[in-house]
């Protein structure tokens, strides 16, 4: 089937393996530093932040002025610094410490939309769920598995039409293919490793 095809290129391609493997605080706070900023300013950001408040509680004590000073590199960081403090104080405080582990809860939080819910529960939990960004949105539409206009009815439309074996990887796998060969602008439709199958690929 052409969706196991799809993701079985893309795998050998770009091998996963992230899962379950940060703890889940850590990856809740670095996804919304995350938003509209490049992963290498977040992870390095998010670095300097955790060496210092690497705990809910721990941040949820912190000064907003230092929490702003450790992340200022980041998109928007005066508004992600009490943000960030507002979410640790809340996991601290109602949660017992503990981040919680379903979509619902997640979204409760401040500043927190369904693609960082999603993301803490691939990513922090080893759940299987669709993290939705940009990429995924682009490409899933781009190869004619959704046809879609925001990444919220994305996630809903490829909830029904991929295997849920699939969840999981569908982010770092379109994330990885995005930035590398189906790019925003100027895909490179000609090295495409799923080519064949798309219904979008332009000519060279
Ligand atoms: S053929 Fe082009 S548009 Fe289609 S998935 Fe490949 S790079 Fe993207």
């Amino acid at each position: 089937m052409t969706i196991d095809l799809i993701i079985s290129r893309l795998k050998n391609r770009y091998p996963p393996g992230k899962f379950n493997s940060r703890d889940p605080f850590r990856q809740l706070i670095a996804t919304v530093l995350s938003q509209r900023t490049r992963d290498e300013v977040t992870d390095r950001a998010s670095g300097k932040l955790f060496s210092k408040y690497g705990t809910a509680t721990a941040l949820a004590g912190a000064d907003v002025s230092d929490i702003e000073e450790l992340i200022r590199e980041v998109g928007f960081y005066r508004i992600k610094a009490p943000r960030v403090k507002e979410i640790a104080r809340i996991i601290s405080n109602d949660f017992k410490g503990k981040v919680p582990d379903d979509v619902d809860t997640l979204l409760s939080l401040p500043g927190v939309g369904r693609k960082t819910a999603n993301c803490v529960l691939v990513y922090g939990f080893g759940k299987d769920a669709i993290a939705v960004d940009t990429h995924v949105h682009r490409i899933s539409n781009r190869l004619g598995l959704v046809s879609t206009k925001t990444p919220e009815e994305t996630e809903l439309k490829l909830r029904e039409v991929l295997p849920k074996r699939y969840w999981r990887y569908i982010n770092e796998l379109l994330v990885r293919f995005g930035q590398d060969i189906c790019r925003p602008v100027g895909p490179k439709c000609g090295v495409c490793m799923i080519g064949e199958m798309c219904p979008s690929r332009r000519g060279e």
